[in-house]
């Protein structure tokens, strides 16, 4: 099973996260709910007229949850890169995977920076599926965009780099298509 570990639990991380585990992947989400999210009110994601930023956090991760998401209540300290995969220290311990998603903001700037990622004033430097320029590391929503920053961007962006990995992992490119039950009526 392909591990991927998720630094940040805004809307970018775990949406990264729901396409990932919902596709049989371990994800792994490290943060302390602290996203910005909780200082919004939000009118401008599309499908949801008027939600709290609080309320969006919760149903997204009771959403991200059910696809049997980890999240854990951790700081991320340092990350270090071995023989191909990222070992992720946190103050509990240590814990290993094959992918990293970055998407902590500019509070994660530090260990993108450590990890050999390219930043810019404007945020880490991405490709259009979200890759960074050390392979296998991802840097979504606030970190790749520190000044253009919106809930669904970031939401979409999590999106993207997970559908990578999917597709980096199957060998083809692929879709989370879903369709609904068929009426036997
Ligand atoms: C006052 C205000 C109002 C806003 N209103 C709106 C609005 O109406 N609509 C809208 O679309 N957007 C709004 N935003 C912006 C919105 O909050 C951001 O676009 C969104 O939160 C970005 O999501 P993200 O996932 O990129 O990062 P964030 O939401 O910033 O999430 C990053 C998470 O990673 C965690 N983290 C950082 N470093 C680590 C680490 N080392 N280890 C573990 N966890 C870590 C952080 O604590 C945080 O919880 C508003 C922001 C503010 C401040």
């Amino acid at each position: 099973m392909t591990t991927v570990a998720i630094i940040g639990d805004g809307p970018g991380g775990l949406s990264a996260a729901l396409f990932l585990a919902k596709n049989g992947n371990e994800a792994v989400v490290y943060g302390q709910d602290k996203t910005a999210m909780h200082a919004a009110q939000v009118h401008n994601y599309l499908g949801i007229d008027d939600i709290s930023g609080t309320d969006f956090q919760a149903a997204a991760r009771a959403q991200v949850t059910g696809f049997g998401v980890k999240l854990r209540d951790e700081k991320v300290e340092t990350i270090s890169q071995q023989d191909g995969r990222f070992t992720v220290r946190t103050e509990a311990g240590v814990s290993d995977a094959d992918y990293l998603v970055l998407a902590g903001g500019k509070a994660t700037r530090r260990l993108a920076e450590e990890l050999g990622v390219e930043l810019t004033d404007a945020g880490a430097r991405v490709d259009t599926e979200n890759r960074t320029n050390v392979d296998r590391v991802y840097a979504v929503g606030r970190l790749a965009r520190a000044n253009r920053s919106q809930a669904i961007i970031s939401a979409g962006a999590g999106a993207v780099a997970a559908l990578d990995i999917l597709s980096r992992e199957a060998g083809k490119d692929v879709h989370d298509w879903d369709t609904p039950p068929k009426d036997d009526g």
